[in-house]
């Protein structure tokens, strides 16, 4: 081999704030801060005020490849986490507060976190589990020093606990971001499994740095100096699909909703900061949408919603743009993808087809992003055509596609292809298709539910022989599970007391709210319940529901 002689510049987090710092320094991050007021502040300055975070870490004894947890809403402190933990060279472990809090104490101890930044909202959270917080130190509340709660707030937590703006106040600006390799882990996010714990998805500084140039390509979500991005999609939430990054790498503003995610806080922050592209899951703009039409409220500078993390439904990809003027961009992906994989665009050749031709084409998952290759596996694991309408399960490759899972021995991979658990078509033009899933899981306003976490738990209750869950569609949450239980023998179930009980282990959004009695389950051939019959039964209406 003849080797290339360019210089081997590592690709590095530290690399992309201190570029925007420097080029285009005077952009705003502006917040709706969980204390209430609209607060904003440059590139330049939250850089200065990350490199004086990272000399909080390393007062606080946070060493290379540690895992620092943030549980926090999308803010100017929670970018500068991102950056300060990445830059300094730990480990950003960004936690969704909307987990049971079993699970949210199993993911803080299986990740080792011993330092743990966490909003004003979440304190109650971090109290009901504080007793088996293994590994936590400290706890940073992302507040200044007047709205400091009083640490018995916290319950019996053993870590010490610290004020944000008290910390940073007390440190220099002056930090030199080390030269790491990069390979080394930036950032940690755990994803739902179809059953069981959640899994840890590991990124490297290359994997983010390269997926925030993806994602910001113009076929993808093009993001320019001009622009001001909303990231609805929460920053806890794969790293809120990587905008922090591409945001700060091309210049555009950001605006940070805070907790405010209703459609009057999101359309006035919209409007007080010029947003021009605004990107989350179809739940936020069914609510934004809805506010619109109720209030006759409009956000003149939106230029583009990307919509993604669940199917969006034809009628908002379609009326966002005939109602409203604003280019709806459908993208899919995932915690292991980084998140991005295909984005839907119209290529030009279709450009003047019918509204029925275009919205078919722009309603499927798109084409994929330079970066991601696309196959299609069939049952015995051999390639099928792109011909629209083999469907198979989507298997994805790249450099921002996961290959392992943290601390977990072994490898997902099949053949070197990461198995999405999705199963889609793709047609000639490119454009993949989602059509099914073959994981249990349900995804309900951009979150995931177990089918099988809710079936084990139904069954552990008295009054239920057999239990079985599915996803249907809801408008509002793209899907909600429904319960079906087979009452046992002795025993009449009641669906009020069942949903009591699922409650006491679910999140409350994950307990089904509807449940339907039924004599018996419909059987496959191996004696498993076959979903799919029970699917088109709901469809057909048949059932009265408790
Ligand atoms: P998560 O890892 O929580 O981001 O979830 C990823 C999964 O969400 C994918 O594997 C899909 O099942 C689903 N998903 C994401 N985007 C879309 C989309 N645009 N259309 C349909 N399903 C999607």
């Amino acid at each position: 081999m003849l080797t290339g002689q360019m210089m081997d510049w590592p690709l590095l987090v530290s690399a992309i704030l201190e570029h925007g710092a420097g080029t285009f320094g005077d952009r705003p991050i502006t917040t709706r801060s969980v204390e209430g007021p609209v607060v904003s502040q440059t590139i330049a300055r939250t850089a200065v005020r990350a490199r004086r975070l990272a000399n909080v870490l390393r007062v606080l004894g946070v060493e290379r490849a540690d895992r620092v947890a943030t549980l926090a809403w999308n803010t100017h402190r929670h970018v500068e986490l991102y950056y300060a933990i990445s830059g300094a060279g730990a480990v950003c472990h960004t936690m969704n507060p909307r987990l049971h809090p079993s699970q949210f104490a199993y993911i803080l101890n299986h990740a080792e976190d011993g330092v743990l930044f966490t909003d004003l909202t979440f304190l109650k959270l971090i109290a009901a589990v504080a007793p088996q917080l293994e590994h936590l130190r400290h706890v940073v509340v992302l507040t200044d020093p007047a709205h400091m709660p009083d640490p018995s707030e916290l319950g019996e937590l053993r870590a010490q606990v610290h004020c944000y703006e008290a910390l940073l106040a007390a440190e220099s600006d002056r930090y030199v971001w080390p030269d790491l390799d990069e390979r080394a882990a930036c950032a940690l996010c755990y994803t739902s499994g179809t059953t069981g714990h959640p899994k840890g998805v590991l990124y490297s500084h290359r994997s983010t740095v390269l997926h925030a140039m993806g994602f910001s390509l113009p076929g993808a979500v093009p993001l320019a100096e001009s622009d001001v991005i909303l990231p609805v999609v929460p920053q806890f939430h794969v790293l809120a699909w990587g905008i922090p990054y591409a945001a700060v790498m091309n210049g555009a503003g950001m605006a940070l909703p805070g907790p405010g995610l209703d459609g009057a806080s999101l359309t006035a922050l919209m409007n007080q900061t010029g947003t021009s592209v605004a990107a989350g899951v179809p739940t936020v703009w069914h609510g934004l949408m809805a506010h619109w039409q109720q209030t006759g409220e409009r956000v003149p500078s939106l230029e583009r919603i990307v919509i993604g993390g669940s199917a969006a439904p034809r009628a908002m990809l379609q009326g966002f743009e005939e109602t409203y003027g604003i280019r709806a961009i459908h993208a899919w992906g995932m915690t292991e993808t980084s998140p991005l994989g295909t984005v839907s665009t119209l290529k030009p050749s279709l450009a003047g087809v019918d509204a029925e031709t275009r919205y078919a084409k722009l309603q499927k998952q798109g084409r994929p992003v330079f970066g991601v290759e696309l196959r299609l596996a069939g049952g015995d694991g051999a390639a099928l055509p792109h011909d629209g309408k083999a469907v198979g399960e989507l298997m994805v490759r790249g450099p921002w596609i996961a290959a392992g899972y943290f601390k977990q021995p072994g490898s997902p991979l099949q053949d070197g292809w990461f198995p999405t658990g999705d199963v889609a078509h793709i047609d000639p033009d490119r454009y993949m298709a989602i059509v099914d899933r073959t994981k249990d899981l349900i995804k309900s306003g951009g979150e995931w539910i177990s089918s099988i976490d809710v079936e084990n738990l139904a069954m552990a209750h008295p009054q239920v022989a057999m239990a079985a869950v599915i996803g249907v569609p809801d408008d509002k949450w793209g899907e909600r599970p429904v319960l079906y239980v087979v009452p046992s023998v002795e025993r009449d179930a009641d669906p009020d007391t069942l949903r009591a009980f699922l409650a006491e282990n679910l999140a409350r959004w994950q307990v089904p709210d509807r449940i339907v009695l039924v004599d018996a389950l419909p059987l496959g051939a191996t004696g498993k319940v076959k979903k799919s019959a029970l699917r088109e039964q709901w469809a057909a209406g048949h059932h009265a529901t408790g």
